[in-house]
């Protein structure tokens, strides 16, 4: 046995069996080492960031003694599994997961509430120089970090027990400009990390333009969305979010306040573009394309099966949709579907600057199989004068009518190919996994594969070029259920949805923001061929791996222990 491998059991086991009170600096202090900071390091912290430090509040307190609040409580029980109940709070995330049970609203009156797996502290920051005094407080102090935009991540990369949090939320800067430089010329926008894709839209229809966001209006846009790739309803006419990007500004993991461009920082820019969140710096601001405004066409069809139709009806019409969905892609539209048991809706079809008929034109050849089938269904057409219209329709009223609820998720990218050689499983594999009514399956359609679209070379996974639509699976969690009941959809996920979308879809990938979070060849599946140049490029701008979020590049190299503790797997050399 080598020493190195006993010097990954002994850290292993340290992690895993509790550590001693002084923790090792191979683990992260947590709050009850002799390592934690003392009372008067945190409040020199806070003087220094000019009293923003925040201690945290478990969000679900107000529904627990001492602080208990009937009213408060009622809202919080009412509103708990949406996304944006969320944003507010310094600390706490959607995923279930990883927000924990440890201060639940629906738990009784006198039952324990406690911080759990939330950062202990989170710095509001506003200036670059706050997070440059995070960061270095975290460094010094041997803390784990963790940066924290709206919470939506669904694989929990923005929560982290013992933490100290970098909460980027209200950070909502935004300019419109005329960029120029060797790589582009024309409109732009320059936007604080912590603004959504809803103020983003609203902003830019009002400068007669428009920009890429994320389908839910609270996605921020200059955080785990465009830095981990970013679709929109847009996207087969201007690309992924990250293929967008103009410039980023970031304080690095040094604590470095840079720009990073296709003309400087190269290597930087490159890997921000599509290579995850929370991995080589905190993004301050982005600054991305901006593209006229104009009509959109839209539509939806639902099929509305009746008694009578059988179960293999409506997945042949599921298999007719197929079919016919990389013409539309490729002709400029994008799509996202929903699968059910004996359920099917194309719920939004997205054309700019095209006409009703011209969506009528696209979507004929799946009605025509449909009426030859005999398959009943509901076909509306819109068409709005503007981006920001079409949008509000299918995704509002802004800013968050449309009800994202707590769910756990697996994900792969359906390779184009798959359509046309190999739909038959495909088709088989979205049965199989929708047969009890408990999964159901989203896809996002688009045809991101012209890279000459991108400004420059970046880390989008290479898969994305390749593919139809991203798939996800998801069951909704259950509040009412047990912690053990909703953990077990998530262990079917890895353990059997996966690894069937797997093999029907071998040579692909899959969304690093919409996957699973227990994807166990997140490496390849993620990052693929770019994966060891992102390592590489992490260790430029984070030497001293302050960044660590769940399947980010580099996590491999920390083992979580069920208390949060964060200790290295090797020891760096
Ligand atoms: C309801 C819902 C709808 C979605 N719709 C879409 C969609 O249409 N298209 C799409 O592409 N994705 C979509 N997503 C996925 C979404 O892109 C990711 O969840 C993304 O990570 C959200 O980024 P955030 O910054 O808002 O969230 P957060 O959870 O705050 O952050 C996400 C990740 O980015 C890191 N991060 C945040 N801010 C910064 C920063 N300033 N600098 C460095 N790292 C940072 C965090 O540490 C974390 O790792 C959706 C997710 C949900 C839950």
């Amino acid at each position: 046995m080598s020493i190195f491998f006993v010097l990954i059991l002994i850290v292993h086991l340290l992690c895993v069996n509790g550590l001693p009170k002084n923790a090792s600096s191979t683990c992260r202090c947590m709050p009850e080492d002799s390592c934690w900071p003392s009372n008067d390091a945190w409040t020199k912290l806070n003087s220094t960031v000019s009293g923003k430090l925040i201690a945290t509040v478990p969000l679900g307190s107000p529904c627990h003694d001492p602080g208990y609040d009937e009213e408060a409580c009622n809202i919080l029980q009412e509103t708990w599994p949406r996304v944006e109940t969320n944003f507010p709070s310094p600390y706490s995330v959607f995923a279930p997961l990883f927000q924990g049970n440890s201060c639940l609203p629906y738990t009784p009156r006198d039952s324990s509430c406690t911080i759990g797996k939330n950062a202990r502290f989170a710095i509001n920051v506003s200036t670059p120089a706050d997070i440059a005094s995070g960061l270095a407080f975290a460094q010094e102090h041997n803390l784990r970090t963790v940066i924290k935009n709206t919470g939506h991540d669904l694989l929990g990369k923005s929560a982290g027990a013992g933490a100290l949090g970098i909460w980027t939320y209200n950070l909502k800067n935004l300019d419109f400009l005329d960029y120029t430089a060797e790589y582009y010329v024309g409109p732009a926008v320059k936007l604080g990390a912590g603004i959504e894709g809803w103020e983003l839209v609203q902003a830019a229809a009002a400068q007669g333009l428009k920009v890429l966001s994320g389908s839910c209006t609270g996605v921020g846009v200059a955080g785990g969305y465009s830095q981990g790739g970013g679709h929109s309803l847009l996207s087969s006419q201007y690309g992924l979010a990250a293929d967008n990007v103009l410039e980023w500004e970031v304080v690095t993991g040094d604590g470095q306040h840079v720009t990073a461009s296709p003309t400087q920082n190269s290597d930087l820019y490159w890997a921000l573009s599509g290579g995850g969140g929370s991995t080589y710096g905190v993004v301050f601001s982005v600054t991305m394309k901006a593209w006229p405004d104009g009509p959109v066409a839209g539509a939806t069809l639902t099929l509305t099966p009746t008694n009578a139709t059988t179960d293999d009806e409506i997945w042949a019409a599921v298999k007719s949709y197929h079919t016919h969905f990389n013409s539309w892609m490729e002709a400029g539209a994008t799509s996202a579907h929903l699968a059910g048991y004996r359920s099917f809706e194309l719920f939004v079809l997205t054309w700019a600057d095209h006409t009703k008929d011209d969506v009528r034109n696209l979507l004929s050849g799946w009605q025509s199989d449909l009426d030859a089938m005999g398959m009943p269904y509901n076909l509306t057409l819109t068409l709005f004068p503007t981006w920001l219209e079409h949008y509000a329709n299918y995704f509002g009223p802004l800013p968050y009518g449309f009800p994202w609820l707590s769910k756990v998720q697996g994900g792969r990218l359906v390779p184009k190919t798959t359509l046309t050689g190999n739909l038959d499983e495909l088709i088989s594999a979205l049965r199989n996994i929708t047969q009890d009514g408990v999964f159901q399956v989203l896809g996002n359609g688009m045809d991101v594969s012209n890279t000459s679209r991108a400004v420059a070379d970046n880390a989008v996974l290479p898969a994305w070029r390749r593919s139809a639509y991203s798939m996800i699976a998801f069951a909704n969690w259950d509040f009412n259920s047990s912690w053990s009941e909703n953990v077990a959809l998530e262990d079917r996920i890895t353990n059997s949805i996966d690894p069937l979308l797997r093999s029907v879809m071998p040579d692909s990938g899959s969304y690093l923001n919409e996957a699973n979070p227990y994807q166990m060849t997140w490496k390849e599946d993620f990052y693929g061929a770019n994966y060891d140049r992102l390592r590489s490029v992490k260790t430029t701008w984070d030497p001293y791996g302050l960044f660590y979020a769940r399947t980010a590049v580099a996590s491999d190299e920390w083992i979580e222990s069920p208390d949060g503790r964060l200790c290295r797997t090797a020891v760096p050399s």
